[in-house]
């Protein structure tokens, strides 16, 4: 399985979209891989988590052609997560070429603000799916079991447990240490990947988000819990610019723990 980290910031962008602070003009400074854009990543190609903002760019960076995708899963509504809007390209005059639809999969409320942008969409284009905590969904290309995060209180915000070709990713984020129907629900299950939330970096507090030490803590709980064996890999993402650390920072703090600190445009093979 490919997976492609299309963005790897949280939801200001890093550097941030307004910010002079020091951690974006350091990031300005050093370029490459200290740019970062709003979270998504990409699976083979035909599967996609969130629809940030920044699609557009990703899509023409990587040189990505979005028609492959069947199906698109949205963790929550916040606006590095699910821009809805740009749904109506997918939409006749605007797409062409396209011969399947796109099953997008949300909870209610991203499922409504999907439908706010194309209330009645042609079935050959967009299929809406509503999707519950804890209820497995056959999608077309992975077999998906959404999950409960502990993020915004306002709404239903969903982790997923993705199973395709033999392999599992739990894709951990936005969120802070997990509930605990969540932790029942993961043991016993098998983790080859997991993608977790590495928003606050340094700076403390695991409720809402994670930082650091959230992530390496989490790590340690999934091998002491047996959802982890020796060769599952942890990847951090979705970093805040307020986390205080640029990429290799990042990286001498995270290689020490095993584990892989994510950047835009990276290409992972599980
Ligand atoms: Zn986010
Ligand atoms: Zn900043
Ligand atoms: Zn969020």
């Amino acid at each position: 399985m490919k997976i492609r980290f299309l963005g790897t910031a949280a939801a200001e962008g890093f550097p941030a979209l307004f910010c002079t602070c020091s951690n974006c003009e350091e990031a300005r400074k050093r370029g490459g891989r200290n740019y970062r854009t709003r979270s998504s990543v990409l699976i083979d190609d035909v599967l996609k988590i969130d629809f940030p903002p920044d699609t557009m760019y990703h899509v023409h960076r990587d040189g990505l052609d979005l028609s492959k995708v069947h199906d698109l899963f949205l963790t929550h509504t916040h606006s590095d997560h699910l821009y809805a809007e740009d749904l109506l390209m997918r939409l006749p005059v605007f797409a062409h070429g396209t011969e399947h639809p796109l099953n997008v999969y949300g909870h209610d409320l991203a499922i409504r603000l999907c439908k706010n942008v194309v209330a009645s969409p042609p079935a050959d284009r967009l299929s809406y799916k509503l999707i519950q905590p804890f209820r497995p969904v056959e999608a077309e290309t992975a077999v998906i079991t959404p999950l409960l995060a502990d993020h915004d209180r306002g709404e239903t915000c969903l982790l997923f447990y993705i199973e395709r070709d033999g392999k599992t990713i739990f894709y951990g984020h936005d969120t802070g240490w997990l509930p605990e129907e969540t932790w029942a629900w993961l043991r016993g299950k098998r983790i080859d990947l997991a993608i977790l939330d590495c928003t606050s970096g340094l700076v403390g507090g695991r409720i809402n988000h994670m930082n650091n030490e959230a992530v390496i803590d989490m790590k340690k709980a999934f091998l002491e819990q047996g959802m982890f064996h020796e060769d599952s890999v942890t990847v951090a993402t979705h970093f805040s610019h307020n986390c205080g650390l640029q990429h290799d920072e990042l990286v001498s703090i995270f290689e020490q723990h095993g584990i892989v600190t994510a950047y835009d445009g990276m290409v992972f093979e599980l």
